[in-house]
């Protein structure tokens, strides 16, 4: 399916990128009038990938994250790409409570978070190359529209 619009953006892997990255899809996102229950939902498995590309990625040095997003009628698609060290064993990342860095304390549910905000959550990694994380939402299509302006 084609989608009906899209957009793409690169920003730098500092965590101060975290709240930009959340409020750049959470705009792109409102096209599609979601409601603000989704829009949070949406938002905090963005930041997830993005913390996870800061910290795990590129490990907190300078790297570029590259983030694009698909509007479809009904469903958005977040991609959040790094070209950091990558994950060797995805199944175990994907596993609730694992970490890689518990000495930062980190809780290990953020892929967790991601998988229960989203509709489909896909990895794809390679080790030394970097990771991409798509993940897509389906937006309600039962609200009350009456108060919409025409569009
Ligand atoms: P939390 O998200 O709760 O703070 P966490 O980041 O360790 O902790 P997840 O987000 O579930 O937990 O990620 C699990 C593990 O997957 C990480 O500990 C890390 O080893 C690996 N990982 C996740 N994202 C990336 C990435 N972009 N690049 C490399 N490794 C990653
Ligand atoms: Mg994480």
């Amino acid at each position: 399916m084609q989608p009906i619009n899209k957009m793409k953006i690169q920003f730098d892997s500092k965590s101060a990128n975290e709240a930009f990255a959340r409020v750049v899809v959470s705009a792109f996102a409102s096209q599609l009038d979601p409601t603000l229950e989704e829009l949070a939902e949406l938002k905090t498995a963005v930041s997830e990938a993005v913390t996870n590309s800061i910290i795990h990625g590129y490990e907190q040095m300078e790297g570029i994250i590259y983030m694009e997003c698909r509007l479809f009628p009904e469903s958005i698609e977040v991609i959040v790409r790094d070209e950091g060290v990558g994950i060797e064993d995805i199944e175990k990342a994907r596993t609730p409570t694992y970490t890689s860095k518990p000495e930062l304390e980190r809780s290990g549910m953020g892929f967790s978070v991601m998988e229960s905000f989203m509709d489909t959550l896909e990895i794809q990694s390679k080790v030394g190359k970097g990771t991409a994380i798509i993940m897509t939402k389906k937006f309600s299509q039962q609200k009350d529209r009456s108060f919409s302006s025409e569009r």
